[in-house]
């Protein structure tokens, strides 16, 4: 008789709407232009997905100058400099910009407050696609990137006065909370969002996980070692008192020992990761236990946002 295991599943996880979106421009742009289509960046961080629209015919580059001119190629969901549709419209190519809504509201902020003669303080991560979408719809020098705490005692404005802040979406909500403090505590004058620009489906993600921890001895994160909202759900487990919180791509990253022992793990998975790979997980538990499955839900989505028209309305 295998031993029992309690799995716990959180409840929102997976897919958000603009990961959603995201994949779906890229579908309905093979379907509407054939193959192949390029992509510029991973659409979303997510190896099973990409691999998936690879075998459809989409071509993943990371920049545009490998794109050949003839061909129509999608901007990911992390959203894009402003130099990149440019660079696009000069060389006349078809291109269909999947970046999430939320990341795009992101970058209107960016565009607002710099038109009002505001520097801006970007909490993010370096490197990510997303913060060098946002930082790079303004000129050189118009956002400074902290990305921690101790990060906001060193930066240099060039008016302490003329400030505004704004976030990455897919950060820790409680890591953020502690640098916007710092920030209003360093620039009262700073101005910015209520909270931050974190985005529901990441603070969603995240609460079920707090949610969760108290009853798992173990949490398991589905997501990529490059998805940002991902790694943030592995710290917040570990955050709210999960000696085990541990990121795996598929089932067979699973390292069973570490679970021995175990009888209640959580399961979650981060934006980017399909819900295929969830059920792949608890599949490999029913094969080594007597599982029982219980839900954690702490909120219900029901966001959905619409495809650009020009696939909308030629292939119907
Ligand atoms: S995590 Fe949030 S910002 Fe990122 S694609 Fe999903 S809904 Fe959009």
């Amino acid at each position: 008789m295998p031993d029992p295991m309690t799995l716990y599943l959180a409840a929102p996880r997976g897919f958000c709407a603009g990961v959603d979106r995201a994949i779906r421009i890229v579908e309905m742009a093979l379907e509407k232009w054939g193959a192949p289509v390029y992509v510029r960046h991973e659409i979303v961080h997510n190896r099973f997905v990409v691999d998936g629209l690879r075998a459809k015919g989409a071509i993943f580059v990371e920049e545009l100058s490998e794109c050949p001119p003839d061909r129509p190629v999608v901007f990911s969901a992390h959203g894009v400099p402003k130099a990149v549709p440019a660079e696009a419209e000069a060389r006349e190519m078809l291109f269909v910009d999947a970046t999430c809504p939320l990341v795009s509201k992101v970058h209107r902020e960016a565009e607002k407050h710099h038109a009002s003669g505001l520097q801006m303080v970007m909490i993010g991560h370096a490197g990510h696609p997303e913060v060098i979408g946002t930082m790079g719809q303004i000129p050189d020098g118009g956002v400074i990137l902290v990305e921690t705490v101790a990060d906001v005692a060193h930066i240099a404005p060039r008016d302490p006065e003329r400030l505004a802040f704004i976030t990455q979406t897919t950060l820790s909500v409680d890591d953020t909370a502690e640098v916007v403090e710092a920030l209003r505590a360093r620039f009262p004058a700073i101005v910015g969002p209520r909270r931050e620009d974190i985005c529901d489906a990441t603070t969603n993600r995240q609460e079920a996980v707090t949610a969760m921890a108290p009853q798992v001895d173990a949490l398991l994160v589905i997501g990529a070692p490059n998805s940002s909202n991902s790694k943030r759900l592995v710290e917040v487990g570990a955050r709210a008192g999960c000696s085990y919180s541990q990121l795996i791509q598929r089932a067979t990253d699973i390292d069973w020992r570490a679970l021995q022992g175990a009888r209640a793990v959580g399961i979650t998975a981060g934006a980017s990761a399909p819900e295929v790979l969830v059920e792949e997980v608890v599949a490999a538990f029913r094969a080594r236990y007597a599982v029982e499955i219980r839900e954690v839900e702490t909120a219900r989505e029901k966001v959905t946002f619409q495809v650009p028209r020009v696939l909308r309305e030629q292939v119907a």
